[in-house]
């Protein structure tokens, strides 16, 4: 099913109009913009591919972007692919051999190659050449092709889930954080100049409060606030026009939707504030694991509304205060 404020990438995003082309117009993430700049301009000096890189962390924070930004600067060509979308070592095989010199090759979703696919990566990326097996039986023999020199850019939502021999061979992992409330304040700035909507400053704080610390949000629910005042007639988005917009969408003051609510409130009324299991809460929710892990979890610990403790999930105070309710008689908080 489809949320609003899913940060995955859902059919109806237009993400590419709003995509940043360069490291200067690429909001947020200082740090990982700096050192990517150092080693941009390292490589291009050297006439060098750059070293693998790897970039982490939650849907929606720009590893697509910046990947692309990086082949921008660099001036290489890009392609993409992404880890389930390659079955067979043969097609990611003949996806290096028709690399041209430099380019990047982007993967996303890289934790989810087939073991047999990452085999033909790992001398790839390490040596630049294709061990093919030639021949079956006592006369197959193994050919070492060499591929030109390219850039392989991976993207994870957590660097755990690489295997370690993959991990190993990035040279540069970088690790993406949630955007802070002023960082998306810009990025709705950008973007509402992008889709020429007047929008005040108040207006695009208003939507950056709510959109969980991630541009994609940000970006999906600005157009939704253009349509509703649009439809009202507004002809200015400031903080009331926004408001009302996101109250319509359920997307409270802090951003969480009807589904991260239905989580605390789970671990709230049943689980007396936790510990409680994620298999639990899983199942509890008829959500999938991996969707409560990595997309409703990480952002209720940011704001400080959950805690991860080795006997399971709790509410913090600030949750109960969030929910409007008394916290449990004898709780820590
Ligand atoms: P990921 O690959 O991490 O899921 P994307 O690179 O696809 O995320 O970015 C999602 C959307 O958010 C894109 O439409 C892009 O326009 C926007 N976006 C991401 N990072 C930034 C940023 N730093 N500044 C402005 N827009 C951004």
């Amino acid at each position: 099913d489809e949320r609003l404020l899913s940060p995955e990438r859902l059919g109806e995003d237009v993400d590419a109009a709003l995509r940043p082309k360069t490291l200067d117009d690429f909001v947020g993430q200082a740090a990982a913009r700096e050192n990517l700049r150092v080693f941009i301009g390292a490589a291009k000096a050297r006439g060098e591919a750059m070293d693998h890189v790897l970039f982490f962390g939650p849907p929606g924070l720009g590893k697509t972007t910046l990947a692309q930004i990086v082949a921008r600067e660099l001036g290489v060509g890009f392609r993409a692919t992404s880890g389930p979308v390659i079955a067979k070592s043969g097609d990611l095989a003949a996806l290096l051999t028709n690399l041209e010199e430099g380019d990047v090759l982007f993967i996303d979703e890289i934790h989810r190659l087939a073991p047999a696919v990452e085999e033909v990566l790992y001398p790839a990326m390490e040596d630049r050449a294709l061990d093919l097996m030639i021949g079956e039986g006592p006369s197959a023999r193994s050919v070492r092709i060499d591929l030109p020199r390219f850039t392989l850019i991976g993207a994870t939502t957590r660097q755990g889930l690489l295997t370690t021999p993959l991990r190993d061979r990035f040279g540069i992992p970088v690790r993406l954080q949630f955007y802070t409330v002023d960082e998306l304040e810009r990025v709705v700035g950008r973007a509402a100049r992008l889709l020429a909507l007047p929008i005040a400053p108040d207006g695009a704080r208003e939507v950056a409060r709510r959109s969980r610390g991630t541009p994609r949000i940000a970006g999906r629910l600005l157009r939704r606030v253009r349509d509703f005042a649009h439809m009202a007639g507004d002809p200015l988005v400031d903080a009331r026009v926004a408001d009302a917009a996101l109250n319509r969408l359920e997307v409270d003051a802090l951003g969480l939707d009807a589904m991260d609510r239905r989580y605390l409130l789970m671990i709230a009324d049943i689980y007396r504030g936790g510990p409680v299991g994620v298999e639990t809460l899983a199942a509890g929710l008829a959500e999938p694991r991996d969707t409560i892990e990595e997309v409703i979890e990480p952002y209720l610990i940011q704001l400080g509304l959950l805690a991860r403790t080795a006997r399971g999930r709790c509410l913090t105070g600030r949750a109960w205060t969030h929910l409007g309710l008394p916290p449990p008689a004898g709780s820590q908080e």
